[in-house]
């Protein structure tokens, strides 16, 4: 039996919010609200969206040997993740500096910190982790030669499930090792690059499996999903709700599917459980804060 159902190897930032009435030109400055200081970052989120289902988790990260780190720590260990994975030190932790204006758009300056100081000799370093896990799930908000030491450090055995956001094109080993990868559609267009000649997801996904990808999961938004593998394609329906926010969806949605395709469920099973997940996480404010519990999910 594994000591954790799934390991996350991924970003860690600390998300600095200011409301504005309209962005600042260059050259100018401008009166904003209060500063609100949220944990987040695409691998820290994904760990606390498991923990919070009752997945044993671990996260492998690195922050910085300050404030901003002991809050993502903290943020972590409040949900029940086992943290002995994350490194601290090297460069300040993680930054996303976000402005939103009265109509919700945002602008984000991110500083990658000690996000991309996450390297293939901490990925090697962090074997026991590795062999403790059924299933490893990661991003790019690391550096991709860390992601691609990932893949090379799987035990025998357990699952790797790629979000690669933000995108970029992707080497063939790191696709090869997906199973499954899950794209929204901007991520499936910059993936598939000029070999997207299309706008239809199931086309997108067609693509991707000829590429020798084993399964793909195309997120459509309040569309639901498509899921796609050598066994066909099935479209799973979204869960109707009042979608108040939807930061953070993506992550907790690729988070449920991982632990429920550890645990065995099918791929249209695992993501059928992550639609209801995403839809309970669109319902809060926030990213982390909006992550359901399992008791949640279920009275959805
Ligand atoms: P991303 O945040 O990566 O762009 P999506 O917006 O596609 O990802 O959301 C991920 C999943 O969350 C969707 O596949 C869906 O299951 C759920 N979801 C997102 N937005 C909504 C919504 N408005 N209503 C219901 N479910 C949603």
């Amino acid at each position: 039996m594994s000591d954790y159902d799934l390991l996350v190897v991924g970003s860690a930032n600390a998300d600095l919010v200011i409301g504005v009435e309209r962005r600042p030109a260059a050259g100018e400055t401008v009166l904003g609200s209060d500063l609100a200081v949220h944990p987040g970052g695409k691998g820290a989120n994904q760990a606390v969206a498991a923990a919070r289902l009752g997945a044993r988790t671990a996260l492998l990260a690195r922050v910085g040997d300050d404030a901003h780190g002991r809050l993502l720590l903290d943020s972590q260990r409040a949900a029940g993740v086992d943290t002995v994975g994350v490194l601290v030190g090297g460069a300040p932790t993680g930054v996303a500096l976000i402005t939103v204006d009265p109509s919700g758009d945002n602008s984000i300056v991110v500083s990658p910190g000690a996000n991309g100081r996450l390297t293939p000799a901490d990925v090697r370093a962090a074997g026991s982790l590795f062999r403790a896990s059924r299933v490893v799930s990661t991003q790019l908000e690391i550096p991709l030669e860390t992601v691609v030491e990932v893949v090379r450090g799987l035990a025998p055995g357990s699952r790797f499930v790629l979000n690669p956001s933000p995108p970029r094109p992707l080497p063939a080993e790191l696709l090869a090792a997906c199973d499954p990868l899950i794209v929204n559609e901007h991520e499936a267009k910059v993936i598939l690059g000029e070999a997207c000649v299309s706008d239809v997801p199931e086309d997108w996904a067609r693509t991707l499996l000829s590429k020798g990808l084993r399964s793909v999961v195309v997120t459509l938004g309040a569309q639901g999903s498509l899921v796609a593998s050598s066994e066909g394609m099935t479209r799973v329906p979204s869960v109707k709700v009042d979608a108040v926010d939807t930061t953070g969806a993506g992550d907790a949605f690729t988070a449920a599917l991982a632990w429920r395709l550890g645990a065995g469920s099918s791929l249209a099973e695992a993501a059928a459980y992550a639609s209801r997940v995403g839809a309970a996480a669109v319902t809060k404010r926030g990213a982390q804060e909006s992550f359901p519990t399992a008791a949640e999910v279920a009275s959805l």
